[in-house]
C-alpha cells in the first residue's frame, strides 16, 4: 500500500472508530452516576441515557455540524410576508430535528419533580458532546422553571410554568434570560431598563438589553428597575416578558439586530429595545436580585460547567482516537510521550470537570428534596461559582491541546468538531459570569458568610471516606493542599481591598484544584471499593501532580512515563 493510501485509510479508521453512543462509550460517566444515584435509580434511567447517547452521536451531532455551516445560521425575520411585525428567527431545518429529540428525552419535563438534577445533567452532558444551538435555551428554561416553582405567585406560576415542563417540542415553551445592558454585564446593578407598575397585575417595560440569547424563546426573564426604586442591585426586580400577548400579538420588543458572534453561532443572540412591553412580576421585589442569582444564574453556572465537561470529553475522544490511528515516522503518534502527556492532561481535566459538576448536581438534588444541611447549602454556593470558573478555563485549554494533537487538521472546520468547540468555549468562558466576577463573588461570600468553612467541611467529609491503601498518599497530598489554601486565604484576608483583589484568582485556583482533587479521590475510592476496573487512581495522581504539588518535577518521578502511557492506551 502506498503512503497516500495508507494515510487516508488511517483517517477513515479514525472516523469510524469514534463512538456511536456517547453514553455507552463513557464508563466514567456510568460510574459517577451509579455512585451518586445508587444502583436502583441508576438502573431506572439507564435506557433513557442510552437512547439519548445514541441520538446525540448519530443524529444531533451530524445535524448540528450542518446547521453551523456558514450560510446556515439563524436569520432575523422582523416581519412576515404580509407585513405584520413578528420579530421571529428563521433556523436551518436541523434546529427542529435536534430540538424534537432533546425535548423528547424529558430533559425539561423532569424538572416538574425535585430530585432529578443528576439525571438531567447527565442528559445535558451527553448533548454537550456537540456544539448545539439549544443548550443555552435549556439552561435559561431550567432557571426560569426553578424561579417560577420557588418564588412566583400562584397566578404567574399557573400562567407560565406548565408549557415550560412539556416534553413535546411542538407544544412546549422555552425561556431566555436578559440581564446584560450596553453599560455592562458584570455590574448588573447599573441596569437602567425601567418597569412601570400598571396596578392590574401587569407591568410595562421600557429600555434596552444588549445581549439577548435564545431570542426565539416564548418567555423572557429580565431584570428591570421599577420606577422610583433605589439604585444598585437592591432596586432591581425580576420579570417575565411573554413573547406574545394574550391576543396573539407580538409583545412590545423590537430586535435591532442579531449579534455576529465568534461562537455559539447556531444560537440567536440579539440586541433588543423594549417599548411598553407587557411584563409580569416574578417573585417579590424585595430580594429579587438575590433570587435571580440563586435561582437563575446559579442554574446557568452549573449547566455551563456541565457543558464544559461535555466539550472536554468530546475533545478527549477526538484527540485520543486520532492519536491511536494517526501515524508519523512509522508509528502511531499515541506511542510518543509528548502526545501521551497531552492526552493525559485532557483526560484528567475532563474527569475533574465531571467530578465537580456532578457533585454539585447531587448537592442540588439534596437541597431541592429538603435533605441538605446548612453546610451542604453553603458548600454548594461556593463550589458553583468556583466550578463555573475553573471548568471554563480548563475547557478552552483542553480543546486547544486536542487541536494540537490533530496537528494542522485540528485547525480545519470540515475535519473535526474541535474548531467549533473552541469557538463556543470562548463564549462559555464569559457568559454567566466572567472569571473575575466569579472570583470576586467567592471572595465576598467568604467574607460575608464564611462559605469556605462549609466547603472545607464538605471536602473533608469526602476525604474521610478515602481509606483504600493505594490512595493514602494522594489523600495526604490533598490535605496538605487544603492547609496551603487556608494559609493563602489568611494571607490575603487583609483590609487593603486592592491587594486582596489582586490575589483573588490565585485563591480561586487553589480552592478549585483542591476541591476537584478531593472529589476525584472520593470517586476513586468508591470505584475500588466496588471492585470496578478503573483508571481513576492514575487520573487523580496525574491531576494532583499538575495542579496541587508545588514544584512537581516529572523528571524525578519514575512513575510519570508509565502513568501517561497507561492513560493514553486506555482509550
Ligand atoms: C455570545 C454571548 C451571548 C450572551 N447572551 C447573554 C444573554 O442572553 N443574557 C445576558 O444577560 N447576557 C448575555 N451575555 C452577556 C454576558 O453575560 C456578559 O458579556 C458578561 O456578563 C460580561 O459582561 P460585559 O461583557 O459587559 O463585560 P464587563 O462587565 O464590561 O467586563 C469587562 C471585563 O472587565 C472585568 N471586570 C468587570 N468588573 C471587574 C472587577 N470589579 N474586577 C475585575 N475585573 C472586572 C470582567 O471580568 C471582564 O473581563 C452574552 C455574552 C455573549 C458573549
Amino acid at each position: 500500500m502506498n503512503n497516500t493510501l495508507r494515510g487516508r485509510n488511517d483517517l477513515i479508521t479514525w472516523e469510524t472508530s469514534k463512538p456511536d453512543n456517547y453514553f455507552t462509550a463513557d464508563r466514567n460517566l456510568q460510574y459517577v452516576l451509579r455512585r451518586h444515584l445508587g444502583d436502583e435509580r441508576y438502573a431506572a434511567i439507564q435506557d433513557n441515557l442510552q437512547n439519548f447517547g445514541a441520538e446525540c452521536a448519530t443524529i444531533i451531532d451530524p445535524g448540528m455540524k450542518i446547521e453551523d455551516r456558514i450560510g446556515n445560521h439563524p436569520r432575523l425575520e422582523r416581519f412576515n410576508g404580509v407585513g405584520e411585525r413578528i420579530e421571529q428567527i428563521e433556523f436551518h431545518p436541523n434546529h427542529d430535528v435536534v430540538g424534537e429529540l432533546i425535548w423528547k428525552s424529558g430533559i425539561m419535563a423532569m424538572q416538574a419533580q425535585p430530585g432529578n438534577v443528576v439525571h438531567q445533567m447527565a442528559l445535558f452532558y451527553l448533548l454537550n458532546h456537540t456544539a448545539d444551538g439549544h443548550s443555552c435555551g435549556l439552561a435559561c428554561t431550567s432557571g426560569l422553571i426553578r424561579s417560577l416553582q420557588t418564588v412566583a405567585d400562584e397566578t404567574v406560576r399557573n400562567k407560565f410554568l406548565p408549557p415550560l415542563l412539556e416534553s413535546d417540542y411542538h407544544q412546549m415553551q422555552h425561556g431566555a434570560q436578559f440581564l446584560t445592558e450596553v453599560q455592562g454585564g458584570s455590574d448588573v446593578g447599573a441596569n437602567a431598563i425601567v418597569a412601570r407598575d400598571m396596578g392590574d397585575g401587569t407591568w410595562r417595560i421600557n429600555g434596552e438589553k444588549w445581549f439577548c440569547s435564545n431570542i426565539n424563546a416564548d418567555q423572557f426573564l429580565i431584570t428591570a428597575r421599577p420606577e422610583n426604586s433605589q439604585e444598585g442591585t437592591r432596586g432591581l426586580g425580576m420579570f417575565i416578558v411573554p413573547r406574545k400577548l394574550d391576543d396573539g400579538q407580538t409583545n412590545g420588543f423590537y430586535l435591532r439586530r442579531l449579534k455576529d458572534k465568534l461562537g455559539t453561532r447556531t444560537l440567536a443572540s440579539a440586541e433588543v429595545d423594549f417599548v411598553d412591553a407587557v411584563a409580569y412580576q416574578l417573585g417579590p421585589l424585595e430580594g429579587a436580585f438575590k433570587n435571580t442569582v440563586e435561582l437563575v444564574l446559579n442554574t446557568s453556572r452549573l449547566m455551563n460547567a456541565v457543558s464544559c465537561a461535555g466539550f472536554m470529553r468530546r475533545a478527549y475522544i477526538e484527540a485520543a482516537s486520532y492519536a491511536c490511528t494517526r501515524r508519523a515516522f512509522g508509528n502511531p503518534i499515541a506511542e510518543y510521550p509528548m502526545v501521551q502527556e497531552a492526552v493525559s492532561n485532557i483526560m484528567s481535566e475532563y474527569y475533574a470537570a465531571v467530578a465537580s459538576s456532578f457533585a454539585l448536581a447531587a448537592l442540588l438534588d439534596k437541597i431541592e428534596t429538603g435533605q441538605a444541611t446548612h453546610t451542604d447549602k453553603a458548600a454548594y454556593r461556593m463550589l458553583v461559582n468556583l466550578n463555573k470558573y475553573i471548568t471554563s478555563i480548563r475547557g478552552t485549554e483542553s480543546i486547544h491541546q486536542a487541536i494540537e494533537v490533530l496537528g494542522g487538521n485540528g485547525a480545519i472546520e470540515s475535519f473535526s468538531i474541535l474548531p467549533r468547540l473552541y469557538r463556543d468555549m470562548i463564549v462559555l468562558e464569559s457568559w454567566e459570569g466572567t472569571h473575575n466576577v466569579l472570583c470576586l463573588q467567592v471572595l465576598r461570600d467568604i467574607a460575608r458568610y464564611q462559605v469556605h468553612e462549609a466547603l472545607i467541611a464538605y471536602l473533608k467529609e469526602q476525604l474521610a471516606a478515602v481509606t483504600h491503601e493505594s490512595l493514602q498518599q494522594m489523600a495526604s497530598d490533598v490535605f496538605e493542599s487544603l492547609d496551603r489554601t487556608l494559609t493563602l486565604l489568611n494571607r490575603i484576608n487583609i483590609t487593603d481591598t486592592t491587594k486582596q483583589q489582586a490575589h483573588t484568582r490565585r485563591l480561586a485556583d487553589a480552592f478549585s484544584h483542591v476541591s476537584q482533587a478531593a472529589l476525584l479521590l472520593a470517586e476513586a475510592q468508591w470505584e475500588l471499593e466496588q471492585g470496578l476496573p478503573t483508571l481513576k487512581p492514575d487520573v487523580v495522581q496525574h491531576y494532583i501532580n499538575r495542579r496541587l504539588i508545588p514544584n512537581y518535577d516529572p523528571l524525578l518521578d519514575d512513575e510519570f512515563l508509565p502513568r501517561i502511557q497507561r492513560l493514553m492506551m486506555s482509550y
